[in-house]
């Protein structure tokens, strides 16, 4: 059997017998590639000719005038296709470019993961289908559009809430039998090993720069790292690079929703208990009887009822701290910086903003240096913010 693929007790692989021997071949592909010479130097040149790496450490002087604190942005909403997802999409992309696939399925929510891998399949030249609830598929048909645009063939899913993981369920159906030349490009640090462990690896180049570039910057490591966490990739990305400093504190900012108290919520960790859900064992939201809740948060990215399992391990160890933000507040977030910074945030990417304000206005932390992943750029919902305002478009 494959290595444990385990975080504490959590992770692991919980799917049908079918899908083992895709996993472990799987593992074994990423073991060999992921410290190949050849695959990384074609790794980093497309990171940084295609997506736009290194991303800069952005120093928000206004922001940080007006909070008292020194807050530093992490600007993966300059990449192409506009997020820090690009990261992962062309890491395997390219690694089942390499273990000779010809075909890539991927699942996504809003549209955005489908983008992400529908660019790279033109980039690469594989063939893309991507599993989309159909409820999605008739809310977002801008980005439904975008992946056909990149000749990416979307896949209406009617099954279940006909939302995001509906559409997992169907991708690892289609895997279970077209293994052979098929590989299924997950969006987050989700699913069976080696899934959150090569989405990490792949993402984990967030980190690596971040505290390169504090470092140059300030000289000496942040009192925090702020991220908000849907699946958990862009956190887990830059907390993999301060993790072993353990004076760093790590906040992962989940989507409230209506509040925690509600049930329209999609904060996993703060809300949900341990289960499994898509292939391994972490928190979800779940009902007494363990039927997965639908959650709720007005960003799609993190809308989702599961979490990464590693974010589960760094919860119950206590090494990073999980904190939930309400759409309201989240909506102020994504207000703050564009008004003050004239960087108009992923309303994702707004929690961990709203966020990096309480927490700068906490007297304990006056004067402290904040780095806040900024997931990804606001552009694509201007429409729903629009509505939120009131204002007609
Ligand atoms: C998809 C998305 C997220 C949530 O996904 P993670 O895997 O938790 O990072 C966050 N921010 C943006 C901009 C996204 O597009």
């Amino acid at each position: 059997m494959i290595n444990n693929g385990k975080f504490g007790k959590y992770g692991g692989i919980f799917v049908p017998e079918l899908l083992i021997p895709a996993l472990e071949e799987l593992e074994k592909a990423f073991l060999k590639y992921k410290d190949d010479k050849e695959f990384n130097q074609e790794l980093d040149y497309y990171l940084k000719e295609f997506a736009g790496r290194p991303t800069a450490l952005y120093y928000a002087r206004n922001l940080s005038e007006k909070l008292g604190c020194k807050i530093y942005l992490k600007r993966e909403d300059m990449l192409h296709t506009g997020a820090h997802k690009i990261n992962n999409t062309i890491g395997q992309g390219l690694l089942a470019k390499y273990m000779g696939k010809t075909r890539l399925i991927a699942e996504t929510g809003a549209g955005q993961h489908g983008i992400a891998t529908a660019v790279v399949g033109s980039l690469l030249g594989i063939p893309v289908e991507v599993y989309m609830g159909s409820n999605d598929v008739e809310r977002q048909k801008l980005n439904v559009l975008r992946m056909e645009l990149s000749g990416a063939k979307v896949l209406p899913v009617d099954a279940g809430s006909k939302t995001l993981k509906d559409a997992i369920n169907d991708a690892f159906r289609d895997w279970t039998s077209s293994v052979e030349n098929t590989h299924y490009l997950i969006g987050t640090t989700m699913g069976p090993h080696p899934y959150p462990t090569m989405v990490k690896h792949f993402q984990s180049v967030i980190g690596r720069e971040a505290r390169a570039e504090i470092l140059e910057k300030e000289g000496e490591l942040p009192d925090a790292v702020i991220a908000c966490v849907g699946g958990g990739s862009n956190s887990i990305g830059i907390f993999s690079g301060f993790v072993d400093d353990a004076a760093v504190e790590l906040i992962g900012v989940e989507g409230g929703g209506d509040g925690i108290k509600t049930p329209r919520t999609g904060a996993t960790l703060c809300k949900g208990t341990e289960g499994i859900l898509h292939g391994s064992f972490s928190f979800v939201l779940q009902n007494n009887d363990g039927q997965i809740s639908e959650a709720h948060s007005v960003s799609a990215g993190l809308d989702y009822p599961g979490v990464g399992p590693e974010h589960a391990y760094l919860h119950s160890s206590g090494r990073a701290n999980y904190v939930a933000v309400t759409d309201k507040e989240a909506l102020r977030g994504f207000e703050l910086l564009s008004r003050y910074e004239g960087i108009i945030p992923a309303l994702e990417s707004s929690h961990a903003v709203a966020y990096a304000e309480k927490y700068a206005k906490m007297p304990e932390n006056k004067g402290k240096t904040i780095v806040v992943n900024l997931s990804g750029r606001g552009d694509k919902d201007m429409f729903l913010v629009a509505s939120e305002m009131g204002v007609e478009v």
